[in-house]
């Protein structure tokens, strides 16, 4: 098994349209600064269902769609489709390939499909569990990412646990509700 095809469509600073070919064995991205390096390993991430806002460097989830730019408008939606080489049947599904996909509109939809078909976070999950890849695998280190660990005060330390556990969310519910 090994990831074949990464495609972005409005996905950070990605509004056109952007295929990468990828190869099995090691995969290195080069380029400057600024130039989406990590905006892909971002993609990866969000496609295989990431949920933190925080984890995909931003600060809500709306903040992966294509915000726009001096000459170019913001987009209404971000789209990443991965396909995965599963020849060797790694996946449990009975295809040699299995494309998964995510869109997220601006107006707060949001799709997951495998091989085209509509389905839930929870298949993608299920589907990717037992890989080492996906959500709660903790298989991406992000930039700066041990740094920040290794430096954070106690709180900032609590809330990477919090966000890494999926407690985050239900405190920020909490807090909302009890503002009201
Ligand atoms: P470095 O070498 O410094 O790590 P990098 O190649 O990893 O750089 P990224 O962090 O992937 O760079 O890309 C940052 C760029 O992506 C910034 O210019 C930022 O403005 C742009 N960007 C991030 N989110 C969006 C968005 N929603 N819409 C448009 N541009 C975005
Ligand atoms: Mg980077």
């Amino acid at each position: 098994m090994y990831l074949k095809t990464l495609t972005l469509r409005g996905f950070k600073s990605f509004a056109s349209a952007t295929t990468l070919q990828l190869e099995p064995g090691v995969t290195c991205v080069v380029g400057p600064n600024g130039s989406g390096k990590s905006n892909v390993v971002d993609a990866l991430a969000w496609v295989m269902g990431e949920q933190g806002a925080k984890t995909l460097r931003g600060g809500k989830m709306e903040d992966v769609i294509f915000a726009g730019t001096s000459g170019r408008a913001p987009l209404g939606r971000a789209e990443v489709s991965l396909t995965i080489d599963n020849a060797d049947g790694a996946l449990p599904i009975d295809y040699a390939e299995v494309t998964i996909s995510r869109t997220l509109f601006r107006s707060g939809g949001s799709e997951y499909a495998i091989n085209g078909s509509p389905c839930r976070l929870l298949d993608v999950q299920e589907l990717l569990s037992d890989t080492g890849m996906g959500r709660q695998m903790h298989v991406i280190v992000g930039q700066g990412q041990l740094d920040a660990v290794l430096r954070a005060t106690p709180e900032e330390r609590r809330g990477f646990i919090e966000e890494a556990s999926g407690v985050l969310k239900h405190r920020r519910r909490k807090e909302k509700a009890l503002r009201k």
